[in-house]
């Protein structure tokens, strides 16, 4: 897991005093069942199906989601997230990381011909 940055550790101090927790929102992703949404308290070896406990292969989507509900039911994924589960839990920057794509620096070689290009025009 990723180490927390100062300004993280403050906020979930912060969110764990008002009664958060923090927790693992995932997708799991069974061969019989489907794929299901919800919330690991940690990460571990091996993680079951919450329907048939076969074991399943995990996707992390969200290391920074908070909750303050005791136990979140796994929610099958073929229909949207339903508005309750969401009341359930709270996102955290959930896609601020890696998602931020950087600007393409574009080499100004072109842009440099075209000037010397427009300056051989302008010579004429
Ligand atoms: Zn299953």
């Amino acid at each position: 897991m990723a180490l927390e940055t100062w300004h993280e550790l403050h906020e979930r101090l912060g969110l764990q005093a008002l009664g958060y927790r923090k927790v693992l929102y995932c997708e799991l992703f069974c061969v019989r069942c489907g794929d299901w949404r919800g919330v690991l308290e940690q990460e571990a070896d091996m993680y079951k199906c919450p329907s048939c406990q076969r074991p399943s292969k995990i996707s992390i989507i969200c290391e920074k989601a908070f909750t303050r509900q005791p136990e979140i039911p796994w929610e099958r994924i073929a229909k949207p997230l339903s508005p309750t589960f969401r009341k359930l839990i709270m996102m955290n920057n959930a896609f601020d990381e890696g998602y931020q794509r950087r600007p393409t620096k574009q080499p100004d070689r072109h842009r440099r011909k075209a000037r010397a290009v427009a300056a051989a025009v302008m010579a004429d």
